[in-house]
């Protein structure tokens, strides 16, 4: 059985490395010269059951109006009438009601245990150390109101299984003593002791590099173009190179997985959030965050990777545009001068841009197609692709097998809106 995998981020190569262990013959296309070029490579490095919840809720839509007003919300909006946001933007408000937010929540939630699950189990089996921390990640609180609301919203959480524990400052430098230098104002954190982080771009790749040594092949610098249909199948991948074929087609091409699959009539609800990322050297470890976590005020996260630092910040709404400027990154600079000085030098760093695969409601797309009996989607992890990545692929390669996965799969319906 032969399976071409469209898209060589983290999700696609976890679909690859799935159907490899089923015994198909895997090719993974890729436009990029190298896997995990987009936003693999630039996420905060979260692994993150406890910071799944759908952004699409209650509170979303006055954010959205103040940030069309120009106020720096961490949701943001570029006025805009293009119809594919506006039709995006629309299924995003229906979701925002307190019931719809949790069901989303939820069914998230589910996905990314299963999936840390399943990311231990491949690290584990194919001996891969990919910087991960596996001591928790802090939701950290400056006021203490705010980390008293902050406890209560998570209670979605803790009522579905998950542990989550408040901290006082005092807990809070017990976890990770490099708060103690804290130049501002802390009330505490939310410890999520299951979670966890690690760099999806070096566990991408290494992964990639395992695969090839098993004879995956590997088409990079290769773009799809558009698919070629017969009737229920779809016959071939039209790319800048010639036409490819294979009896099964996996779609994982992240915010680009739309222009591809309206190529044979199916559309999707994915958009792209762009995300600023910067990665600073440590220059002092004793000083430096141990453990991952979210600034629960700046809405800025950050993960240790080595002997480096990622941070992440803001969600834009302002199409494929990954363009930067220096100020775009004035929430990362100053949030980590605050909360670690002397860390690093904070005023260098690298500075990129990324798109996360948004769909309206949260969870993402994984089924087989309804047009295409032999095309399968893998696609829209939004937020919190790195986390739900290798379950979603043992899912879909479940699908594709034939066999039932391990999780309730109704959520993730391959759909263009949901009814
Ligand atoms: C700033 C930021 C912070 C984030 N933080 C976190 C976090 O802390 N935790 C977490 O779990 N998730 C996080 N995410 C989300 C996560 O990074 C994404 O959900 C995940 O990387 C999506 O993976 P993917 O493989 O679907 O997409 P991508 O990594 O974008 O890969 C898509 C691939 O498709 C290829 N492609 C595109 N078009 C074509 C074409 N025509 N032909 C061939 N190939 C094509 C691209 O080259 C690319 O390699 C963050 C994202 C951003 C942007």
């Amino acid at each position: 059985m032969r399976t071409i995998v469209v898209g060589g981020g983290v999700v696609g190569v976890t679909t690859a490395y799935y159907l490899f262990k089923e015994g198909h013959e895997v090719v993974v296309v890729d436009k990029a010269s190298k896997v995990g070029a987009e936003a693999t490579a630039v996420n905060a490095g979260l692994i993150a059951p406890g910071h799944c919840f759908a952004w699409a809720s209650p509170a979303a839509p006055k954010m959205l109006v103040k940030s069309l007003f120009g106020e720096k919300t961490s949701i943001r909006v570029k006025p805009t009438l293009n119809p594919r946001f506006l039709w995006w933007g629309l299924q995003f408000m229906r979701e925002c009601t307190t019931e719809r937010a949790a069901i989303n929540t939820l069914a998230k939630m589910h996905l990314c245990d299963y999936s840390q699950t399943k990311l231990d189990e491949i690290a584990l089996a194919e001996g891969i150390d990919y910087q991960g921390v596996d001591k928790g990640l802090l939701y950290l609180y400056r006021d203490a109101a705010e980390l008293e609301l902050g406890m209560g919203k998570m209670k979605l959480l803790t009522d579905n299984g998950q542990k989550l524990e408040q901290l006082d400052m005092k807990g809070l430098a017990a976890v990770d003593p490099a708060f103690g230098n804290a130049t501002v104002q802390l009330a505490g954190a939310i410890h999520a002791p299951n979670d966890g982080s690690g760099n999806s771009e070096l566990f991408t790749r290494k992964l990639t590099e395992l695969l090839i040594s098993k004879g995956v092949e590997f088409k990079l610098g290769v773009t799809a173009k558009s698919f070629v249909a017969d009737g229920d199948r779809i016959t071939g991948l039209q790319t800048d190179q010639g036409l490819m074929t294979a009896d099964n087609y996996v779609l994982a091409m992240g915010v680009w997985s739309p222009k591809l699959s309206r190529t044979v009539g199916q559309d999707l609800p994915v958009y792209p959030a762009k995300g600023f990322s910067m990665t600073f050297d440590i220059k002092d470890k004793s000083k430096a965050p141990e453990l991952g976590g979210v600034d629960e005020k700046t809405l800025v996260a950050w993960s240790p990777m080595g002997d480096q630092l990622r941070m992440s910040s803001t969600a834009q709404f302002s199409g494929f545009d990954r363009s930067h400027k220096p100020e775009d990154f004035a929430a990362i600079r100053s949030t980590a001068k605050e909360l670690w000085p002397d860390a690093a030098d904070w005023d260098g760093g690298s500075m990129t841009a990324g798109l996360r695969p948004m769909t309206p409601d949260g969870p993402p797309i994984i089924g087989k197609g309804k047009k295409h009996k032999n095309l399968f989607y893998n696609t829209g992890h939004g937020h919190m692709g790195w986390t739900m990545a290798s379950g979603s692929s043992a899912a879909i390669v479940d699908i594709i097998a034939g066999r039932t996965p391990e999780i309730e799969m109704d959520p993730f319906v391959v759909r263009t809106y949901r009814k």
